[in-house]
Order: C-alpha cells, then sequence, then structure tokens
C-alpha cells in the first residue's frame, strides 16, 4: 500500500517524526518534491537528526529510501548528510536517485542569493538553496537531468553552452555577476556523476514492481499545503508542489495507489518566510511558545531564523487538510501548550467586516483577521501518557474541537518529539 506523510500548514508540523514512526512499518521512503531548503527533526536511538535531502527512512537498514523525480538534488548536500549518518555510527543508508531527478547547480543558490539581494525589502526569506531559479530551469527545459550526467561530452558541452547563453545574460546584465565558464560547469556535472554513479537508478521501474509486490511504501512531503505554488499563499510558496497528490508524479506511482494521506498538523501555528499569517501573535507571548515549541524551540532546522508563531487556525488547517486530500490527520506538539490557562483558537476570519470559514486567494488573505474562541487550558504535562482515556479532559476537548472542525479524523496525537510519544486514536 503506498500512504504519504504531508503537512496541513506553513511546514515544521512534524512530519519527520511521523514518518520516521511510520517507517517501521515500511519497505519504501521516497522523497517527492522540493530539495535540501526545509529539514525535519529525527529523534531515535542514533541521537537527534536534521535531514535536509536523505529521505527519513535512512535509520532503518532494510528500508529502500528513494530520492524521487520530482526532488531538487543537492548532490553536496546529499553525500554531506550520508556521511555525517555513517560518522555517526548509522549503517550506510539503502538509497536510490532516480535517473530522471534533477541537481540544483551551485549557480542556482548564486542566483537565489543575488535574486533576493535584488528585491531586497520584498524578499521571499529565501534559504537560498537555489531552489526556485532550480525548478525555473526544470519547467524552462535548461535544468539537467541525473541521466544527463552519463552522456557524451559533446552533448552536454552543448547543452551547458545552450544553458549559459541565457544564465551569462543574466547573470552580467541584472546582477552585475561574474559570467560563468562551460568548462567548470562541466567539470563540476561530472564531479556530481562520479559521487552520484553508485546510487542511480530506474526507479520507477522499481516502484512498478514494489506495487505490484504489495510492499509498504511512504511518500514523505516537505514543507506543508500553504506553501503550494498553486492552492498556498502564492507568491510566499516554494516551487513544488506539497501536495500529497504531486506524490505520484514526484515519484513516478500511479495516483489511485495512493490509499492513505496523513496530514500533519501541528497544535499551535508557526511559519517561516514572508506572507500572510493571519492568526500570528508577537510579543512575550510569542517568545514563550517559541521557547518552549517543538523540540529545543521553534527556529528554522535549516536556518535557525526563529519561526513567526500563531495559535492554532481551524480556517488555514481545514483548508490544508482538504487540499491534501487526507484521509486523517496527526496532530502534534500537544505537549507544548500544557503551561498555558487558556488556549485561543482560531475559529473563523473576518474578511470586509464578514465573517468567512473559507481559506480565501492572497489578497483577500491579506486582510483576514483572526477570530477567536479560548480554550481552558490543562496545565499538566501530558508526555509519557500512551492512551488517549488518559489524558486530561481539558486537552480531550482541545483536540476533540479541532477534530470535529477541519473535516480529517485526528487518528494520532503527538505528544513528545520522540518516536515513542504517540497516542492513536
Ligand atoms: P517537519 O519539517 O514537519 O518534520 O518539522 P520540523 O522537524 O521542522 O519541526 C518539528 C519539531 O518538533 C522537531 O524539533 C521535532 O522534534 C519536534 N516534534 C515533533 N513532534 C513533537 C511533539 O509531539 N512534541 C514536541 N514537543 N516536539 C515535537
Amino acid at each position: 500500500m503506498v500512504k504519504a506523510v504531508v503537512g496541513a500548514c506553513w511546514g515544521d508540523e512534524g512530519k519527520g517524526k511521523i514518518t520516521d514512526m511510520l517507517a517501521d512499518k515500511s519497505d519504501i521512503v521516497i522523497r517527492f518534491q522540493g530539495g535540501s531548503n526545509a529539514g525535519h527533526t529525527i529523534i531515535n536511538e542514533y541521537g537527534k537528526f536534521t535531514l535536509h535531502q536523505l529521505p527519513s527512512g535512512v535509520f532503518h537498514s532494510n528500508i529502500t529510501n528513494i530520492i524521487g523525480n520530482g526532488v531538487a538534488l543537492s548532490v553536496e548536500n546529499f553525500v554531506s548528510e550520508i556521511k555525517e549518518l555513517t560518522d555517526r555510527g548509522i549503517p550506510h543508508p539503502n538509497i536510490i536517485v532516480s535517473d530522471r531527478c534533477q541537481v540544483v547547480m551551485p549557480y542556482h543558490k548564486q542566483q537565489d542569493g543575488l535574486e533576493e539581494a535584488r528585491i531586497a525589502d520584498a524578499a521571499f526569506g529565501s534559504t537560498k538553496s537555489g531552489i526556485a531559479p532550480f525548478y525555473s530551469d526544470k519547467y524552462g527545459k535548461i535544468g539537467f537531468q541525473v541521466s544527463e550526467l552519463f552522456a557524451d561530452k559533446e552533448y552536454l558541452m552543448n547543452r551547458i553552452s545552450n544553458v549559459l547563453t541565457l544564465k551569462n545574460t543574466l547573470f552580467k546584465n541584472l546582477y552585475g555577476a561574474e559570467v560563468l565558464k562551460v568548462e567548470d560547469i562541466y567539470n563540476k556535472l561530472m564531479e556530481y556523476r562520479d559521487l552520484l554513479e553508485p546510487y542511480v537508478a530506474d526507479t520507477f521501474d522499481f516502484l512498478s514492481k514494489a506495487v505490484k509486490d504489495n510492499k509498504e511504501i511512504l511518500l514523505e512531503g516537505q514543507l506543508g499545503s500553504l506553501k503550494d505554488p498553486d492552492h498556498g499563499i502564492y507568491p510566499m510558496v516554494t516551487s513544488s508542489s506539497t501536495l500529497a497528490g504531486y506524490g505520484a508524479i514526484g515519484a513516478g506511482l500511479p495516483p489511485y495507489e495512493i490509499k492513505e494521506i496523513i496530514s500533519v498538523v501541528k497544535a499551535y501555528s508557526s511559519a517561516v518566510g514572508a506572507g500572510a499569517f493571519v492568526s500570528e501573535f508577537f510579543g512575550e507571548e510569542a517568545d514563550e511558545l517559541r521557547r518552549r515549541g517543538g523540540d529545543g524551540g521553534e527556529y528554522g532546522a535549516t536556518t535557525g531564523r526563529p519561526r513567526r508563531m500563531g495559535w492554532f487556525d481551524v480556517v488555514a488547517s481545514r483548508y490544508g487538510c482538504q487540499v491534501q486530500g487526507a484521509t486523517c490527520a496527526a496532530l502534534t506538539v500537544v505537549d507544548v501548550l500544557s503551561y498555558l490557562d487558556e488556549i485561543p483558537i482560531c475559529t473563523a476570519y473576518e474578511l470586509d467586516g464578514e465573517e468567512i470559514g473559507y481559506f480565501p486567494s492572497t489578497v483577500k488573505l491579506e486582510r483576514c483577521r483572526p477570530i477567536y474562541k479560548v480554550m481552558p487550558g490543562w496545565k499538566t504535562d501530558i508526555r509519557g501518557i500512551r492512551n488517549y482515556n488518559d489524558l486530561p479532559d481539558n486537552a480531550k476537548r482541545y483536540i476533540e474541537f479541532i477534530d470535529a472542525n477541519i473535516c480529517t479524523p485526528i487518528k494520532m496525537v503527538s505528544n513528545g518529539p520522540a518516536r515513542e510519544d504517540i497516542i492513536y486514536r
């Protein structure tokens, strides 16, 4: 069976932990989109890890991990993350890279930085991992597919020189940067070819057989619904689809094979980068939740930037689950809220004087104001609880209110960062 674990909101919902947990029962774990611009934090018997490029199944030696064709592959990060794992005593992961996946080039990162500097105050808050230039080039047909690294020199030199005609016009005339040389790019591609060679495979063929053999396959999403380029808060989005539906394309699987879609929802909200965030709050109250949040505070796994904080947003989360086509939800970080006397929940938006329950497109979203309902807190540590009925009544009320309002049944409640901190409902 194919399952997907995806984010319902702005990302950082705790997908890494849920994926790592479900990976236990999987044969294959696949990254199908995005690059190393976001990180999953995983805590297990080996310690604490932040994965940016590798699938979360790398800790289990019985799992085949796949970098799907939809991923933006940073070869440097791929290699250094594998090294970090083996240096820390984890067996060399079993991992294959789709020959249809494309590589992030050093000039993508450079372009990302130059563009953020050019637009200065209007910057998107990019992690400067080269993701937007990478996907622009992929769809502009001037990217490099892994399969092409194994083509003959003449073919590659022609491709590179066409790509550089475009890139150098931009670099020289718009950014006043140094121009790129064909020979340097060729050498870089050859370096990537040598590093990737042991991992490259026709993953489509591999997965077709795996589906036929009824293998347990897990699709691992990055970021969340609201960062999707079509359904998110455009233009403050990422550059590849964050939705489970794209899993079929970014991994190379029949869409009808994705039977379970688990959307990970956080018990409060956090966001990185710019963009509308209706239930955001500030000041000492926000600082306290940021300090207590997640495992060791709400700071970007890739950048270390403080995340923006907000109360649980029913409107955004319901929409986020719906666009994912979620069959169930996992509610995470519930334990973090245990210190609060009262917990506001944003239940609707006010748009131009009218109450709305739908999540509008960005221009309208910017004008929305939160409408809150305040729930009583439970004021006891809930870590270590394994049975739903053992939770304090107010914690159950909070969970059940969310469950009733996001149109998606909450099947898992996460009450701590570790693999075993989970309550099934
Ligand atoms: P992801 O990108 O969706 O995997 O999310 P991140 O890894 O960026 O952020 C989630 C953070 O919350 C990580 O530090 C996790 O270890 C932590 N975390 C996940 N679930 C829980 C939970 O239920 N309680 C607490 N306290 N932390 C959690």
